[in-house]
């Protein structure tokens, strides 16, 4: 194995959420919380489920590998041209599309400390180099992130909000950064937890792709849509650039049920408020228990929030383990002592609280 590629030898996997029905088996327990990988604790749009039925009839056929209504379906919702989205097998699949046709052996990617997890693997993946740049209180800091790109950068990852830390960029300073990257720098704008924002008033970055020919845009709908199980991610850019994003993707990369159900999710906007809704009064419900434990937390825009546990966190991850309670710990992101959860149902929410008081006070 000492031949797969030097960035891919030094690569940590992404460990994933633990599994509900592992927890179950391991411990015999009956009831199993998991509050670990932002997954929407309402589940997913109804309308999505009987559209799922419905494509079920046509399984014998290959899905649309072009992804038409569903294409269509975002384009009229974010008022874009169909050839400015790709489609990709959950947003990962597009931050892997981006490195394969920008990313090579000498040249590299530019992205914060504390940064999705999966952007130094499909950097690395690709032979080239990834470049961390050092965040400020947790969040992205654009000026430092700027100041390393340089003559061999050909992407930029910037999460927004950023994933564990939740940080949100403010719209005028990223606007400004994306106009100031040079044009063989890609900026991809991970906006895996839009929705979650976009309720605040926020202003749309897809308003900049006219200025900006290198901006991607990107979004999924395994987070606030509620079908992390079906793989649907999606961004907008300029034709060109999904032009290039298209000659890099499998055919059939997205399945026909997922589109089916991705599509008719969109259209269901009550859901997605409902979604919403439940997310603001379940952050409330976290940060007060928050602070009734005497913890801090870092401010989060998206559907989890990192509390700071101001000790290492593992023990404590392990602890609630034994509770029925699965939360995140993100020692990999450079931060030991925090715990990142997810927001779920009030019930959820308060199920994690208990577990976490009784921890705190036996550990
Ligand atoms: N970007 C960020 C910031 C994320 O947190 C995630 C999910 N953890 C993703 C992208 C990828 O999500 P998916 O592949 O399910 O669309």
């Amino acid at each position: 194995y000492q031949y797969a590629v030097a960035g891919v030898q030094q690569l940590v996997p992404y460990v994933p959420g633990k599994p509900i029905e592992e927890l179950q088996r391991e411990l015999g327990l009956e009831r199993v919380v998991k509050l670990a990988s932002n997954e929407n604790p309402l589940g997913p749009s109804k309308k999505a489920l009987a559209a799922m039925q419905k494509a079920m009839a046509e399984l014998a056929l290959y899905p649309d590998g072009s992804g038409f209504n569903l294409k269509k379906a975002l384009a009229k919702k974010f008022l874009v041209d169909p050839a400015q989205i790709t489609l990709g097998n959950g947003s990962n699949e597009i931050l892997e599309l981006v490195a394969r046709a920008f990313l090579a052996p000498g040249l590299n990617a530019v992205f914060s400390q504390h940064a999705f997890a999966v952007y130094p693997i499909v950097t690395q993946a690709a032979g080239a180099a990834s470049i961390v740049a050092p965040a400020v209180h947790y969040s992205h800091d654009l000026q430092a992130i700027r100041e390393r790109v340089n003559a061999q950068t050909r992407v930029v990852f910037i999460a927004n909000p950023n994933n564990p830390t939740g940080t949100l960029l403010s719209q005028p300073h990223l606007e400004d950064f994306v106009k100031s990257l040079p044009p063989s720098c890609v900026c991809v704008l991970d906006e895996a937890y839009y929705e979650f924002v976009h309720s605040k008033g926020e202003q749309d970055a897809v308003e900049w792709l006219g200025q900006c020919p290198n901006l991607v845009v990107m979004r999924t709908f395994s987070k606030a849509y509620g079908l992390a199980g079906l793989r649907v991610g999606y961004c907008f850019s300029s034709p060109e650039m999904a032009d290039i994003l298209n000659r890099v993707r499998q055919p059939f990369n997205n399945n026909s049920m997922a589109l089916a159900a991705a599509e008719a999710a969109l259209d269901d906007v009550e859901h997605l408020q409902h979604t919403v809704k439940n997310n603001t009064l379940g952050m409330k419900q976290l940060v007060e228990g928050f602070k009734n434990l005497g913890l801090g937390w870092i401010t989060s825009a998206g559907n989890f929030v990192s509390v700071d546990l101001s000790e290492p966190a593992y023990p404590v991850y392990e602890a609630l383990l034994r509770k029925g309670v699965i939360v995140r710990p993100v020692a990999n992101y450079e931060m030991p002592n925090h715990l990142r959860i997810s927001i779920g149902t009030p019930e959820e929410n308060n199920l994690f609280l208990q577990a976490l008081t009784e921890c705190l006070n036996d550990v």
